[in-house]
């Protein structure tokens, strides 16, 4: 893959890098540049891609010194290149050190994909779809500074707001908002998608959506005019009223879906067939109805590869399903 070497100047030393596709583990990531030390917001998968952002990082004014690393959760598309910043300050919330722990690390997830092989549905869908990222020389790195509530830093004289959320995306999402510039990074509360970049389905491993729906409310509170996304394009603020009317759209398709007793992976096939048929990835729907459904049937969380299995799955279904011409592969059941 081709790395972006330049960064999206959003300004007043504030800058975007931003990969060049939609997919898993692509995300955006910031740089709040200043000659007494910069921030990044995020960091790339792998090392490959974190080498790429430092040196576009290094080349811009107030970016030769990164001194601190603002990661929005745990997953490892945004923490994993930490690594490339020995030393560094890294700040999370508090549930996102403790996540850290519970995620699979780079050699259980390349493990993982090894021990699936490619001739099963889940190998085939990792291998495809993670199988490019490069985590050979990559070290999880520790938070250092974690916090609850807010916490407020200043970089280069101007303030970078972090707000922890409630379970959301994952259990312990944050947003980055700076005030000087109008613009909140939202890590994955939101995934952006826009006419000319159509992006993702969103994925929420916690949820429920409506703490989503709810941290995405705050973001256009905040009163800022630009929205950068954790995957996807930079949204406006009606690019974000957007996202949550979509967010919306499938709260309430899961509630009265489950309400029928329509089965999960049914009831995803049904919500990726009625619309948003420009988003990739819709196995997503997987996650995040099921999400949604373990908190009305007040079920506990189940194992990731369990569910990863089902969003392959559903992967192959779906994709037959729409060469075929048929939106829905039980027509037996009458609509919800
Ligand atoms: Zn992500």
């Amino acid at each position: 893959m081709h790395y972006p070497s330049d960064l999206h100047a959003l300004g007043d030393g504030l800058y975007l890098w931003n990969p060049p596709r939609r997919g898993w583990g692509l995300a955006n990531c910031g740089l709040v540049a200043s000659a007494d030390g910069a921030l990044w917001i995020d960091t790339p998968y792998d090392r490959p891609m974190a080498e790429a952002f430092l040196a576009a990082s290094r080349a811009v004014p107030g970016g030769s010194d990164v001194t601190r690393v603002v990661v929005t959760h745990a997953n490892g598309d945004h923490l994993w290149g930490a690594d490339v910043l020995p030393g560094a300050e890294i700040i999370a919330t508090r549930e996102a050190r403790h996540h850290i722990e519970l995620e699979p690390g780079p050699e259980q997830l390349r493990a993982l994909i090894e021990e699936a092989g490619e001739e099963s549905t889940l190998g085939a869908y990792l291998a495809r779809h993670f199988g490019h990222f490069d985590w050979s020389r990559t070290r999880v790195v520790r938070p250092t500074t974690v916090f609850r509530g807010e916490l407020e830093l200043t970089v280069g004289g101007r303030p970078v707001l972090l707000t922890s959320l409630p379970p959301a995306h994952t259990t312990g999402d944050l947003t980055v908002h700076l005030p000087d510039h109008g613009v909140v990074f939202t890590g994955d509360i939101v995934f952006g998608s826009s006419p000319d970049h159509p992006g993702d389905h969103a994925v929420h491993w916690a949820g429920p959506l409506e703490n989503v729906i709810g941290a995405c409310q705050e973001v256009l509170e905040t009163g800022a005019t630009t929205v950068v996304p954790g995957h996807g394009p930079v949204l406006d603020r009606d690019g974000l009223r957007a996202h949550i009317a979509y967010l919306t759209h499938l709260r309430d398709r899961a509630h009265a879906l489950h309400a029928r007793g329509v089965p999960l992976t049914e009831a995803a096939h049904r919500v990726a067939a009625e619309g948003h048929l420009e988003l990739g990835l819709p196995e997503r729907l997987i996650v995040t109805l099921g999400s949604e459904y373990r908190m009305l049937d007040g079920t506990p969380p189940r194992p990731m590869t369990q569910v990863m299995t089902e969003a392959a799955d559903f992967a192959v279904t779906h994709a037959a399903a729409r060469t075929s011409g048929h939106s829905v592969p039980d027509p037996g059941h009458a609509r919800a």
